[in-house]
C-alpha cells in the first residue's frame, strides 16, 4: 500500500522560538519530513525567530543539524536538505521589544497562507499577539499555533483566551496537544465510527471499565523548575489524558468536522463527575538505577509535587454510568508505554465450565511506541482435552498490516503543522475545551493542597506507588501490564 500524499496550498510560517528545543527536535525536522514526502510547495517560506541575533545562513546551519539529528526520513538526502534549506530565513525579535518586526513584515507575503507558531513559554504568548495585531501582521486570514501549557488553572486559561481573543478570531487559534496528532489517536475515531462492530458496544452495558495509561521512563530532564510548579496532573491529565479520554468517551459526532467533534469532546469533559480523594493517588519517583530521585531533580527536598498520577473517574452521562475509566500516568516508570484499554465484560452465562467466566474481551489501542491495536479474544487452547479457553491477541501493528506506508506516517507535529496550513482545526483544543478541562482539574489540586497532601514515593523502573495497584484491587480489578 503506497502512501498518499496531498501537497498543502503555498505558505509562511513563522516561528517564534525558531531556536529553542520544540523548533529543534519536532518542528524544523517534522517541515523537513513534509518536504522531503512533496507535501510542502516550492514556493513555501519557513521564518525562525528569536532574540538571538544571526543571519538566515547561521539559522540554516541550526535547522540542517537538527534534521541530520532527528528526521527519521530524508536525513541523508543532501540535495533534498539544501533545497529545503532555501526556504528558510531569520529574523531576530524580542517579543517583549518593538525591533524587529518591520523587518517580520517585509518576510511574509501577502495573500498567502500565513500561520504563526508560539513556540516560546506560555508567558509570551500574549505580547506576541499583541505584537502581531500592532505590527499589521494579524490580518484575517493568518492563524497562531499555541504550544502548551494553556494557563495552569481555569482563571489563567480564562485569561489566556481573552488575550488571544482580543487580536484573533478563535478560528485562527490552533491550540496544540500533540497527542491528538498520532495516527493511532485517530485511528481510535476510525475504528469506533468506521465500523459497525465495535459501537453498539461501547457502553455501560458492555465494557466493565478503560484504562488509559501514559507511561514515561525519563524523570524531569532538565525542565524541573517548570515541572515542580505543574506535577503530573497539570502537565500530562489535564491535557494529553483527557483528550484521550474524550475520543473514547464521546458520543458519534454528526460529521467528522472541527466544531462537531469538539462540542462532543467538550460534552464529555463536562459530564465528568467530581474525583474523591481517595481515588486520587500521587507519587513521586524515588533515586534508583543510577538516576536521581524526584526531588534531586527538581531541587526542592520539600517537594510536594507528583510525578505520578492515577485516578479514578466517571463520566455522569447515560452511556457511561456505572462504567468507571482509570487513568494513570508517571514518569521513571518500568516502561514507556501510552495505552487505552477497552475491557469489556465477561460473558453473562458461561456455558463451557468454571473457567470461562474469567475470560473478557480486551480492545488495546497503543498510542506508543509500536502503535498499534490489538483485540483479545477468547478461543478455545488447541488440542485434546475438552473445551479449554484461552485468551489470544488478534494484533494489528500498523507497521506489520500497512507495511511501508506505516513507516511514513507523518509525526504528530508534522501531521498538525500541515493542519495548520490547511485550516483544519479538528485536532485542536477549542478554547471552551481547555477551560472546561481546568474546571474539573482545579477542585481536585485545590482538594490536595487543602489537605497538604503527600505523595507516595515509587521505586524507579516500578509501575507506581503501591497504592495505585490498590486503586483497583479495591474494585477488584487489576492495571494492565505496562510494557513497551
Ligand atoms: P526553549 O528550548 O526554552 O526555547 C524557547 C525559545 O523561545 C528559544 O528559541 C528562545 O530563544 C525563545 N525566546 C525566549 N524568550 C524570548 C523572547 N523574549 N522573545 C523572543 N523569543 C524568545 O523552549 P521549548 O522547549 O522549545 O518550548 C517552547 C514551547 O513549547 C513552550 O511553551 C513549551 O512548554 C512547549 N513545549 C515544548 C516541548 C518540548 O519538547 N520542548 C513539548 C511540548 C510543549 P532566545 O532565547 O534566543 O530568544
Amino acid at each position: 500500500m503506497v502512501s498518499r500524499v496531498i501537497p498543502v496550498e503555498t505558505f509562511d510560517l513563522v516561528i517564534f522560538g525558531g531556536t529553542g528545543d520544540l523548533a529543534r527536535r519536532k518542528i524544523l525536522p517534522g517541515l523537513y519530513r513534509r518536504f522531503w514526502s512533496g507535501q510542502i510547495p516550492e514556493d513555501a517560506r519557513i521564518i525562525g525567530s528569536s532574540r538571538k541575533e544571526m543571519d538566515d545562513e547561521a539559522f540554516r546551519a541550526f535547522t540542517r543539524a537538527a534534521i541530520e539529528e532527528f528526521a527519521v526520513d530524508g536525513a541523508g538526502d543532501k540535495a533534498k536538505i539544501a533545497e529545503f534549506l532555501k526556504k528558510l530565513s531569520y529574523v531576530a525579535i524580542d517579543a517583549l521589544g518593538e525591533n524587529g518586526w518591520d523587518k517580520l513584515s517585509v518576510a511574509v507575503r501577502p495573500g498567502v497562507v500565513r500561520a504563526y507558531y508560539f513556540s516560546v513559554g506560555p508567558s509570551l504568548f500574549g505580547a506576541i499577539a499583541e505584537r502581531l495585531h500592532k505590527h499589521n501582521l494579524a490580518d484575517d486570514d493568518c492563524r497562531i499555533v499555541v504550544e502548551k501549557p494553556f494557563g495552569h488553572d481555569l482563571d489563567s486559561a480564562r485569561e489566556l483566551n481573552a488575550t488571544l481573543a482580543q487580536f484573533f478570531k478563535e478560528t485562527q487559534i490552533y491550540r496544540i496537544d500533540h497527542y491528538l496528532g498520532k495516527e493511532t489517536v485517530q485511528n481510535l475515531m476510525a475504528i469506533r465510527f468506521g465500523n459497525v462492530l465495535f459501537e453498539p458496544l461501547w457502553n455501560s452495558q458492555y465494557v466493565d471499565h478503560i484504562q488509559i495509561t501514559v507511561a514515561e521512563t525519563v524523570g524531569v530532564e532538565g525542565r524541573g523548575g517548570y515541572y515542580d510548579k505543574s506535577g503530573a496532573m497539570r502537565d500530562m491529565m489535564q491535557n494529553h489524558l483527557m483528550q484521550l479520554l474524550c475520543l473514547i468517551a464521546m458520543e458519534p459526532p454528526s460529521k467528522f468536522d472541527h466544531d462537531a467533534v469538539r462540542d462532543e469532546k467538550l460534552k464529555v469533559i463536562r459530564a465528568l463527575g467530581d474525583v474523591a480523594p481517595h481515588h486520587i493517588v500521587r507519587g513521586q519517583y524515588l533515586a534508583g538505577d543510577g538516576n536521581n530521585g524526584y526531588r534531586e531533580d527538581v531541587e526542592n527536598e520539600r517537594s510536594h509535587t507528583e510525578s505520578f498520577i492515577a485516578l479514578k473517574a466517571q463520566i455522569e452521562n447515560w452511556r457511561w454510568a456505572g462504567t468507571p475509566f482509570y487513568l494513570r500516568t508517571g514518569k521513571r516508570l518500568k516502561a514507556r508505554a501510552s495505552e487505552i484499554a477497552v475491557v469489556f465484560k465477561e460473558i453473562q452465562h458461561p456455558i463451557f465450565g468454571q473457567e470461562e467466566g474469567h475470560h473478557r474481551n480486551i480492545l488495546s489501542i497503543r498510542v506508543q511506541p509500536n502503535e498499534g491495536i490489538d483485540l483479545t479474544v477468547t478461543i478455545k487452547e488447541p488440542g485434546p482435552g475438552g473445551m479449554r479457553l484461552v485468551d489470544v491477541p488478534l494484533d494489528m501493528s500498523f507497521a506489520d498490516a500497512l507495511g511501508p506506508s506505516a513507516e511514513s506516517v507523518p509525526d504528530a507535529y508534522e501531521r498538525l503543522i500541515m493542519d495548520v496550513i490547511r485550516g483544519n482545526q479538528t485536532l485542536f483544543m477549542r478554547g471552551d475545551e481547555v477551560e472546561a478541562a481546568w474546571a474539573w482539574t482545579d477542585p481536585i489540586i485545590d482538594g490536595w493542597q487543602a489537605r497538604n497532601d503527600v505523595p507516595k514515593t515509587y521505586d524507579t523502573g516500578s509501575t507506581g506507588p503501591v497504592d495505585s495497584e490498590m486503586l483497583l484491587q479495591r474494585d477488584k480489578r487489576s492495571w494492565r501490564e505496562i510494557e513497551p
